[in-house]
């Protein structure tokens, strides 16, 4: 397929390299062109807008970081939707709001395009590897139609119904994924205060019913070696619990535990640490407790 992928950063470039590795023919867009040196090396084209991104595409992808990216690269000046055609199909990788991409979705449909949510989750390596799941939400004939790109990113697409959907599974996803990472965070500091050493308590709770991916996959690359390199930015992590509470605001969901890690992430914001990866928003409880939860050998 004649793809065009617009925002080549921690996610994007990871995912289109693995695209073009597919046999897929790539035109590529980042606000930074340095972002796209590797792509445009093994042969991709460069684009000076996302506008020129899109004609002669079978696809447009966009993995920008927050919904405003989105407006602004689809409906703004020089934007995808100038560039598109009624056969253009555009998919938003993003974590984004539901409520925007539904919106987004509804303008693009003015001008024939179909545009599908398609979110991913598994991080850096599983951009890297591959392996990521996307969950997409849309038309399903165009869904089924674009399953084969898909996989070469991901190792389990789902599709979740229609637009916004997949943004629906995503924000869930993420508000578990950032809560647990406070809560272990609280549990890990008091048994370590507790007097038992953290790589017994890690490697208990891990085969215990309390075990998740946050602990088994994430911490011991960031939190337990010390690493705030993103990774997953603080930022973004702080922009996806509050899609989520907002998405609670909107359908009358009450979250009383959710805004708790809401304000979490923004007591991490206040800090500076926005560009640090989102284990840093566990040095909030590791500096209340007096407790560092470090294992460098890991
Ligand atoms: P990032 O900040 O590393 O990359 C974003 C890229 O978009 C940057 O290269 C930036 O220059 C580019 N960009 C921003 N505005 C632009 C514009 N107007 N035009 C063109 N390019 C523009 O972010 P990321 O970590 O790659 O995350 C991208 C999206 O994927 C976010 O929505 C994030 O929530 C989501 N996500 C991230 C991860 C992760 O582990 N990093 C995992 C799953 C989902």
């Amino acid at each position: 397929m004649k793809v065009g992928f617009i925002g080549l950063g921690n996610m994007g470039n990871p995912m289109a390299t693995n695209l073009a590795r597919a046999g897929h023919e790539l035109t590529v867009h980042d606000l930074r062109r340095e972002a796209a040196t590797n792509l445009l090396e093994m042969g991709a084209n460069w684009a000076d807008s996302p506008r020129d991104a899109v004609p002669g595409n079978d696809v447009v992808f966009t993995s920008l970081p927050v919904p405003r990216d989105v407006d602004a690269v689809v409906l703004g000046e020089n934007g995808i939707l100038e560039g598109a055609t009624p056969n253009t199909v555009y998919m938003d990788l993003s974590t984004n709001s539901p409520t925007s991409i539904r919106r987004v979705h509804e303008i693009c449909a003015e001008k024939g395009v179909s545009v599908l949510d398609a979110p991913v989750s598994g991080g850096v390596y599983g951009a890297a590897a591959g392996t990521l799941a996307v969950m997409v939400g849309g038309d399903k004939a165009i869904f089924d139609r674009m399953k084969p790109t898909l996989d070469a990113i991901g190792s389990h697409v789902v599709y979740c119904g229609p637009i916004g959907n997949g943004m629906v599974c995503k924000i869930c996803n993420n508000l578990l994924s950032m809560g647990i990472g406070v809560l272990m965070t609280e549990a890990l500091t008091l048994g370590v205060k507790a007097g038992v050493d953290l790589a017994t308590l890690a490697d208990v709770i891990a085969n215990s019913s309390g075990g998740n991916r946050r602990l088994v996959e994430k911490f011991p690359r960031f939190l337990f070696k010390g690493n705030f390199d993103p990774g997953f930015a603080t930022a973004l992590a702080a922009k996806d619990v509050r899609l989520a509470t907002d998405l609670g605001r909107e359908y009358g969901i009450p979250m009383e535990l959710s805004n708790l890690v809401d304000q979490r992430h923004v007591e991490a914001m206040f800090r500076g640490w926005g560009p640090e990866d989102s284990d840093a928003v566990s040095k909030i409880q590791e500096e209340k407790a007096g407790v560092q939860l470090r294992l460098p050998n890991v």
